[in-house]
């Protein structure tokens, strides 16, 4: 798989003499950010030294203050032009040293040996108020070595909505990179024979790992290198395995294990990833990459939303089996460290990787039981939950509002979750088995109904709102709909007065033909 020109591209770097501020050269104030960057430094070789492309007229569009204030950082500060030119990466700020990742990946089934970071840039590591370790990057800042046809650029559509949906899933509790900014950059981006507005988005990770960096080396035969990067992701994400004697094959439960939470946590909340390439799966078992995602309404297995995904292998009901694939692909990779004999290696990671489908198998249903409000386990919960999910599918009941209703049930009030079926009669009977099921968990309703009101949300990011706000930002210039719209996914628990309107699923007419794009 190795080619001279492959390898070279590992060897280059940009440099840039930094513009100096007055705002970052003065020591009187602190600096603005304490970098530890520990990918630059342990991973050599994993990466290109890399610049970001200055930009004509950056501006902030959106900044997250209570995520800047969990790292530590000045918002107040950063909250402007000085924010502007550093997250448009007019400015490097001191101790960053910005960096594109090198990574390969299986997109829709296919092995693409060099993808690797074509518009984004690692800029540094810091550690957060809670001690973690957290990426600071850039996303849409350039051409890089990794580009290749590509511009390195960013719409502002896309950005804001990778802002949007990020938010909105950690306000639901599943892990997920974050946004940390938005600026427009006062350049045109052309996609499709539009001229669209430019924008960089900030991006904070745990890291920015993924199997497909695994890939990258292990497909070129650089053993030292999956082994270096192996370790790094241990000391990073694993800790606990670092001194194991088989810690690369506990790495790979470990991931597995997370991935398997991860995805049963996207099932829950009816979150269609879209583009669950390898390259699009983290080591730290975060959500990554918000392209083409969407959210389901009426519950069906088959809903895919991506344009590019017309034979539906990344649609709702195969995102575990696509999970269980994408480890399958990295236990390959880490093969030669597992064990000598390539016999024994492959031996040993199947064992591993025949366990996801009980690890997600575990978590789903887990997830479920409190989603139906259960305390304790009976060996016919898994029927109850197929059940109500066939009586949603049957009748193309919103899978949201379902569960989120199921709460004013436990405590007698069953009309607005009947009201959802089309033909009532089509939910009495298994209304009336969980209702004596809840019964036996010998708890209060008002107990039953809180736990439930904590893992059934009452909004999600509904395609059609997530359009509107979009569509006012971009082509209006209007932000006032994106904030009203993410000030109420902030809070995806709680009933909101005036609210209503985003709790409802799209009107048939709305959701006609919906389809999400990548939007690069
Ligand atoms: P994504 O679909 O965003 O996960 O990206 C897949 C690969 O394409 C990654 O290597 C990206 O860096 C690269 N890529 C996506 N959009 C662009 C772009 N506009 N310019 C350069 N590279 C890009
Ligand atoms: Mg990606």
């Amino acid at each position: 798989m190795s080619t001279g020109q492959e390898e070279s591209i590992i060897n280059r770097s940009k440099t840039r003499a930094p513009k100096q501020d007055s705002d970052l050269t003065n020591h009187s104030t602190p600096p603005l950010f304490s970098f530890d960057n520990s990918f630059a430094h342990e991973c050599e070789g994993l990466y290109v030294p890399w610049q970001p492309a200055s930009v004509s007229a950056p501006q902030m569009v959106r900044f997250n203050r209570a995520l800047a204030i969990t790292l530590g950082l000045n918002a107040d500060r950063l909250d402007g032009p000085l924010g502007a030119d550093l997250f448009s990466g007019n400015q490097i700020p001191e101790g960053a040293e910005p960096l594109a990742q090198a990574y390969a990946g299986h997109q829709f089934g296919g092995f693409s040996p060099q993808l690797g970071d074509g518009r984004a840039l690692l800029l540094g590591e810091l550690i957060d108020c809670d001690g973690e370790r957290r990426d600071l990057a850039l996303k849409g800042s350039g051409r890089t070595p990794f580009s290749r046809g590509g511009d390195g650029k960013a719409p502002l559509g896309p950005v804001l909505r990778e802002y949007l949906i990020g938010e909105a899933m950690h306000a639901l509790g599943i892990p997920t990179t974050r946004a940390l900014a938005v600026v427009t950059t006062g350049e045109p981006v052309y996609r499709d024979g539009a001229t669209l507005p430019g924008a960089v988005l900030t991006r904070i990770a745990a890291s920015h790992i993924r199997i497909g960096t695994f890939q990258y080396f292990a497909a070129r035969g650089e053993l030292t290198h999956v082994r270096q990067l192996a370790r790094h992701v241990m000391a990073r994400h694993y800790p606990m395995l670092q001194n194991q004697a088989d810690g690369y094959l506990l790495l790979l439960r470990a991931m597995s294990e997370r991935q398997a939470a991860l995805i049963a946590r996207w099932m829950g909340v009816g979150f269609i990833h879209g583009v669950m390439n390898t390259d699009n799966m983290t080591l730290s078992g975060e959500t990554i990459d918000y392209g083409p995602c969407a959210f389901m309404d009426a519950y069906d297995p088959s809903t895919v939303f991506s344009s590019i995904d017309a034979q539906g292998r990344y649609r709702y009901a195969n995102q575990p089996v696509i999970a269980h694939w994408n480890i399958a692909r990295f236990a390959e990779a880490l093969l030669p460290l597992l064990h000598t004999d390539a016999e024994t290696a492959r031996f040993l990671a199947t064992e591993v990787v025949d366990a996801f489908p009980g690890q997600y198998q575990r978590h789903w249903l887990a997830l479920m039981r409190r989603k139906l409000g259960l305390c304790t386990t009976e060996s016919d919960d898994l029927a109850l939950v197929e059940d109500f999910l066939a009586t949603l599918e049957g009748q193309q009941v919103d899978f949201t509002l379902a569960f989120r209703y199921l709460a004013q049930a436990v405590l007698g009030n069953e009309a607005p979750l009947r009201s959802l079926w089309r033909e009532p009669t089509a939910i009495a009977a298994w209304l009336t088995r969980w209702q004596a099921r809840i019964a036996r968990d010998s708890v209060a309703p008002s107990e039953h109904a809180a736990l439930q009101n904590q893992v059934n949300p009452a909004y999600i990011p509904r395609n059609h709102q997530v359009e509107m706000a979009l569509a006012a930002a971009v082509e209006q210039g209007d932000l006032n709909p994106f904030e009203r719209l993410l000030a109420v996914l902030l809070r995806p628990f709680e009933e909101q007065p005036g609210a209503d309107a985003y709790a409802l699923p799209a009107t048939p007419a709305q959701a006609a033909g919906y389809c999400t794009f990548c939007g690069t």
